[in-house]
C-alpha cells in the first residue's frame, strides 16, 4: 500500500491520529476506554477525520 502522503487530508488524519495515541499512550482513563475532558475532544477529532478520510476513499 502506498501511503498518500502529500495529501493534506491523510496528514490532518495522521496528525489527529498521533495526538490521540500520545494523549492515551499517558493517560488512564483514556487507555480504560473512559476519555477524559482533555481527552474527549482530542478522540472526537480523531474520529471526524478517521470518517473523513475513510468516506473519501470510496
Ligand atoms: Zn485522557
Amino acid at each position: 500500500m502506498t501511503m498518500p502522503v502529500s495529501d493534506p487530508q491523510f496528514i490532518t488524519y495522521m496528525a489527529a491520529f498521533r495526538a490521540a495515541t500520545e494523549h492515551t499512550a499517558t493517560c488512564g482513563p483514556c487507555q480504560d476506554g473512559r476519555p477524559c475532558p482533555v481527552g474527549d475532544p482530542i478522540h472526537r477529532a480523531f474520529l471526524t477525520e478517521k470518517d473523513v478520510w475513510e468516506g473519501k476513499q470510496k
